[in-house]
């Protein structure tokens, strides 16, 4: 079942997206080569917990640490480590927060010092792809125009979808209905509402859109080994739009 949001909620969600916005900004910063994922991970629970939240990720489903970190082939759920970020890499950092019950959860890739032309170029549109898919989102869409116009995106630029992993609704559980796919048909799929919270995050890849899990039982890579990017932002449905919760 999808929820709508109430006034109250939305105002909760918005305040828990911002927590995960500023996280971002504040970790912007700390990107850099010879920083270890694992210090990047203390910094956001230290910011997170000092913001009046708690990391929605900690302990989620077994999961170890405050934020996912995936390095260049590494798609999503990559956990910290005491792996030092080197010049050329990128890296995505998913974070969730959750205040007052409610969850914010936006992913972002950074380039780690200077990158080649071919990961600029995947980190550029992956992003567009967000963008896109945003642009498409009112009431009386439906979750299908999302996945459509994503996809669109990365077949024009000759990306990879993953479709393993999928956006999903947010609310007082950090996955809630409906899955929102990185693929579809336009007109079809569930219709959006006024109120309703969601994650729309297109993971492309430079290669093949093939993925497969590490032994860790966490970390997803591409099964080329080419590189990965990550661009999630959580969103409210309205009337003529939407508006973005985790807004930088
Ligand atoms: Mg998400
Ligand atoms: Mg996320």
């Amino acid at each position: 079942m999808i929820s709508i949001k109430s006034e109250r909620e939305i105002e909760l969600l918005k305040q828990a997206g911002q927590i995960v916005g500023d996280t971002h900004n504040y970790l912007k910063k700390h990107i850099k080569p010879g920083v270890t994922t694992k210090e990047l991970d203390k910094l956001a629970y230290d910011y997170i917990i000092a913001s009046g939240a708690t990391p929605s990720f900690l302990n989620y489903e077994g999961f170890p640490a405050s934020i996912c970190t995936s390095i260049n082939e590494e798609v999503v759920h990559g956990i910290p480590s005491n792996r030092k970020l080197k010049n050329g890499d990128i890296i995505s950092i998913d974070i969730g927060a959750c205040y007052k019950g409610y969850h914010g959860d936006s992913a972002w890739t950074y380039a780690v010092g200077n990158i080649s032309d071919d990961k600029k170029y995947l980190m550029e549109y992956t992003e567009e792809a967000l963008y896109a898919g945003l642009s498409v989102i009112k009431e009386g869409a439906r979750i299908g125009d999302i996945g459509a116009i994503v996809s669109s995106v990365a077949k024009k630029y000759n990306l990879g979808v993953v479709k393993e992993l999928v956006g999903h609704g947010v609310g007082s559980n950090l996955h809630e209905d409906p899955d929102v796919p990185n693929y579809g048909t336009k007109n079809t799929g569930p219709l959006l509402k006024a109120g309703m919270v969601i994650a729309v995050e297109p993971m492309l890849n430079l290669g093949t859109a093939k993925v497969y899990i590490l032994d860790d039982d966490w970390t997803i890579i591409t099964a080329d080994d080419l590189p990965s990017a990550h661009f999630e932002h959580t969103i409210v449905v309205t009337k003529s739009g939407y508006e973005i919760l985790t807004k930088r």
